[in-house]
């Protein structure tokens, strides 16, 4: 069997080595001397300020919309994965679902902007499979109706935007470290915050609200710190990131040269670099997508229907409304991802891409 994913181990002896620090000085959590070597050294590889490391991806899209003080409503995209829309939810907040690009397959800038009320605090698109938005589009959008904008930023992770991170554009960006993510801390995420006045904020946040600098307490926080042991794997695995986005990127290229005729493939953002975080393919019709996955899964080729289903199809996130996406549930309907990672061996990739053609 072909897995879809397989998370990527970095050396075992670098994170024992990691682990011998840590068993030296019994400093386990709470901004221990790993976590705060992580965050410098992913400013420094990202090319941001104000990243703040927390427990997973949903806490930090969590703490993204407490720290700026989102209310009300938010305008966000029906087509990602479910955490994107439940941590709105979860916050008490009410997302309205907009349609997506039919060729990018991220939130419509336009369909946004018809969606806008006084009741909206906030824009929360997803670059969806690493693929970067129109972020100007949604700058100007967020300047003109005064609102705030976060962007999940969970598949983005090393994406640049004209020669900058991604990850710079938004009040917040949001990256989730999870094991079946390009870089991972087994479970983590990261918020990069605009506003160093925010950043500082946040550091309570994650802290039960608790001042990290007097320890008083003037906000309503949460526990999302993320411990020395994730941190020593993200360090361990840090080293390793270049051969990681290079070798994915190349499957990637591979199967859209192989696969390009036969599949249509996601438009990606001319302005924007690939790392190759995912490989969705587009087939004509939900019928030909849900033919070839069976074919794939008897012949040994893990795929999945992902995302699917479109969010604004699922009653615990609709508050009632009933809302007609159809580009959002076409997409989810005829899209497949397929096996991407960077112990995939060349051998197996001419296979899936042997068995996607047959498919076909
Ligand atoms: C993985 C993912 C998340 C959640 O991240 P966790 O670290 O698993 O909590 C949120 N949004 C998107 C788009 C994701 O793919």
């Amino acid at each position: 069997m072909i897995s879809l994913n397989r998370p990527y181990l970095p050396d075992q002896k670098k994170v024992t080595a990691y682990l011998d620090r840590i068993y030296s000085t019994a400093h386990l959590t709470n901004n221990g001397p790993l976590l705060r070597e992580l965050q410098e050294r992913l400013e420094d590889y990202l090319g941001v300020e104000n990243l703040l490391l927390v427990s997973s991806g949903t806490a930090a899209l969590q703490v993204a919309y407490q720290a700026l003080n989102l209310t009300g409503n938010t305008i966000t995209t029906p087509y990602t994965f479910v955490a994107t829309a439940s941590s709105q939810k979860w916050m008490g907040l009410s997302p309205l679902f907009s349609d997506i690009d039919e060729k990018t397959f991220n939130l419509c800038p336009d369909s946004a902007h018809r969606m806008m009320t006084e009741s909206v605090s906030a824009l929360v698109p997803t670059h969806l499979y690493g693929n970067a938005c129109y972020v100007e589009d949604f700058e100007s959008l967020a300047e003109r109706h005064q609102v705030k904008v976060v962007y999940d930023a969970a598949h983005a992770f090393g994406v640049k935007y004209k020669g900058k991170s991604l990850l710079s554009w938004g009040d917040a960006s949001v990256l989730s470290l999870h094991a079946t993510k390009l870089f991972h801390t087994v479970e983590g995420g990261a918020v990069v915050f605009k506003s160093s006045d925010t950043y500082e904020q946040a550091k309570d946040i994650i802290n039960f609200g608790i001042s990290v600098s007097d320890g008083s307490i003037g906000h309503v926080g949460i526990n999302a710190k993320m411990s020395e042991i994730h941190a020593a794997t993200g360090l361990a695995m840090l080293d390793d990131i270049n051969h990681v986005i290079e070798r994915r990127v190349a499957i990637y290229e591979q199967y859209k040269d192989a696969l390009s005729g036969c599949v249509e493939f996601q438009e990606m953002h001319e302005n924007a670099t690939l790392n190759g975080a995912y490989a969705p393919l587009l087939f004509d019709s939900g019928e030909t997508r849900a033919r070839v996955q069976a074919h794939l899964m008897k012949n040994n080729v893990g795929v999945r229907h992902y995302f699917s289903p479109s969010l604004n199809q699922l009653a615990c996130l609709c508050d009632g409304h009933e809302y007609d996406l159809p580009v959002a549930e076409n997409i989810s309907d005829r899209v497949l991802c397929i096996p991407l990672y960077y112990d995939l061996q060349q051998k197996e990739v001419l296979q899936v891409i042997d068995q996607v053609r047959r498919a076909v």
